[in-house]
């Protein structure tokens, strides 16, 4: 599945989830989070075949959970790309060449990278959690599975302060495309924003 932005970024998923994803513009490719290590094999073909002859500038981590970054130091063994993580949780993260690491925090800016976009940072999920905002979409990481609750709930789910906030700030950012890490779906703002008004009301959310 590919989608493009408004100004042609192509996005790619690598697996049949929205974890990891390949952001390029021609000539900078940045990955969105790694993989589970028992996907490796399955991530380093896609790569190659995503890539040809390009490699990865930059691995940028949502945040710090296993599943996430537990084939980080084969991506940065096969490319020497850099990796940026939220600051305040760098030591969460094995990397063996350390000296890739760029930490970045709230309001990050992605020019660097050759990218337009930048990093805001969405606590809640987890303490290091960031969004990644290119052109006219965002990678949101896992923020929205808090809000799960079972089907037939008495009450709705209770999220923490942080991850209410996190969410506003999203809906804040009125992008066109919200990429969650885990399966298959993509929001629009307008879903992004509904999901929002519902919880804020009271209503029991049986799915995102
Ligand atoms: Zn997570």
């Amino acid at each position: 599945m590919k989608w493009q932005t408004l100004k042609g970024y192509k996005i790619q998923r690598i697996l049949t989830t929205n974890l990891p994803l390949i952001i390029t513009n021609g000539d900078n490719n940045i990955m969105i989070d790694t993989g589970r290590k028992k996907a490796w094999n399955s991530i380093s073909k896609k790569l190659d075949k995503v890539l040809g002859d390009n490699k990865i500038n930059a691995v940028i981590l949502t945040h710090t959970h296993p599943d996430h970054t537990q084939t980080l130091n084969q991506v940065v063994c096969k490319y020497d790309c850099k990796v940026l993580v939220y600051e305040k949780v760098v030591n969460k993260v094995c990397l063996n060449k350390k000296e890739n690491f760029v930490l970045v925090n709230d309001e990050y800016e992605l020019n660097d990278l050759g990218i337009e976009g930048k990093i805001i940072y969405i606590p809640g999920h987890s303490e290091g959690s960031i969004g990644i905002i290119v052109d006219d979409v965002i990678m949101i990481g896992d923020i929205m599975g808090d809000f799960v609750t079972k089907p037939f709930a008495k009450k709705k789910k209770r999220v923490s302060d942080d991850t209410l906030k996190s969410l506003k700030k999203l809906v804040d950012q009125k992008c066109k495309l919200y990429f969650p890490a885990h399966k298959e779906r993509v929001y629009t703002y307008e879903q992004v924003e509904n999901f929002y008004n519902r919880y804020i009301e009271g209503e029991i959310i049986y799915q995102v």
